[in-house]
């Protein structure tokens, strides 16, 4: 059994494995070759805790396993990020753990690595501007893999609390783009591909400001109750998820889905673009909208790529049990 650390696993996984492994796991998933077990979420009533798991089998790429972790509040004052989580692999012929690997990078490439997925199969091929939506932990990380999906030329950014927004504006300044803080309406207007990664519990981008052929890519709402844009906007869009089931229940769809403005069956897997069995964007002015609600495959098959990666280079640290 090997012992996967955060700080090899930041070492040996590159956003392009993330987003290769993600890619092929949402098309296994659209295939029937990859399944997500259900997800548990407790609060645990110490410490104000969410903890809980997330399990799946790839029987494609013969990865099984389950994250499990959750969101500790506290944690920032102790000098610890406060969403914590662990992979564990197993086996699948013989149930035996194969590898503990640590969750918190991994969980940051893969989401970037979906947002990211969905840019490279749906955004228009001549979008310049990328917009975003928030600028927490998560924000870097979504930013530096999408500027790798198109020709970007200037990146904009709104955050609910302005002094965040130098996290952005530094990623930018690493890539040497020109960078603006902007109103959300006045970063409508101008963005071409937007990402929303925030802890909302309100629309935050309405629906008559954005502009035809946008890209939406709706990142953090992975619970029920949260929110990031217009329930309208998912009406206008062309909506495409990582798995329909999250994204009605837990994800962005949810809202639309009660309203009675979208049905179940107008969410396509965004694995069926990718497989080619639909066609995703089919005119340069639709707007297409991704709901990347969070599965647990995509933590299993990029802890895979890092313990197979770690192996390899000799930096995982085997253990009997
Ligand atoms: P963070 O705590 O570092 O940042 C939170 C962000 O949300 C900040 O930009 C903050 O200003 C903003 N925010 C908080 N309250 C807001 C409000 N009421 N209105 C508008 N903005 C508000 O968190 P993070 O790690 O960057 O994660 C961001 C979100 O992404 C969280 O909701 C998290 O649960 C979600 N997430 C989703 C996935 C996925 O797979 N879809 C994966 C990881 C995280």
């Amino acid at each position: 059994m090997y012992v996967v650390t955060e700080e090899v696993c930041e070492a040996v996984v590159t956003r392009k494995d993330a987003f290769d492994a993600v890619e092929a796991v949402f098309g296994a998933m659209a295939k029937g070759d990859a399944w997500n077990f259900p997800v548990v979420r407790e609060a645990i009533g110490h410490a104000d805790a969410l903890y809980g798991f997330k399990s799946g089998f790839d029987r494609a790429g013969l990865t099984l396993g389950v994250k499990s972790g959750g969101y500790w509040p506290g944690n920032m004052d102790n000098g610890l990020t406060n969403h914590q989580s662990t992979v564990a692999l197993f086996n699948p012929d013989t149930g035996q753990l194969q590898a503990v690997v640590g969750g918190n990078y991994l969980t940051a490439v893969r989401t970037a690595a979906s947002s990211s997925v969905s840019i490279a199969h749906l955004a228009r091929k001549d979008a310049k501007v990328i917009g975003m939506i928030g600028a927490g932990h998560q924000s870097a990380f979504q930013l530096r893999a999408a500027l790798e999906q198109r020709d970007f030329e200037k990146v904009i950014c709104w955050n609910h609390d302005p002094s965040m927004i130098p996290r952005v504006e530094g990623v930018a300044k690493e890539v040497g783009l020109p960078f603006e803080a902007l109103e959300r309406e006045a970063l409508s207007a101008e963005a071409d591909v937007i990402i929303t990664i925030t802890s909302a519990y309100e629309p935050l981008l309405m629906k008559d400001w954005i502009k035809p052929g946008t890209h939406i890519a709706c990142m953090g709402t992975d619970t029920k109750g949260k929110q990031e844009v217009d329930a309208a906007l998912l009406a206008a869009a062309r909506v495409f998820t990582d798995e329909v089931a999250q994204s009605i229940s837990i994800g962005e769809a949810q809202h639309a889905i009660a309203a009675g403005s979208l049905a179940e069956n107008a969410i396509t897997p965004i694995g069926d673009v990718i497989n080619g069995d639909n066609p995703g964007r089919t005119t340069p002015e639709d707007i297409t909208l991704f709901d990347g609600t969070g599965v647990g495959l995509q933590d299993l098959v990029v802890a895979r790529v890092a313990m197979d990666r770690a192996v390899a280079e000799g930096r995982a640290t085997d253990v009997v049990l």
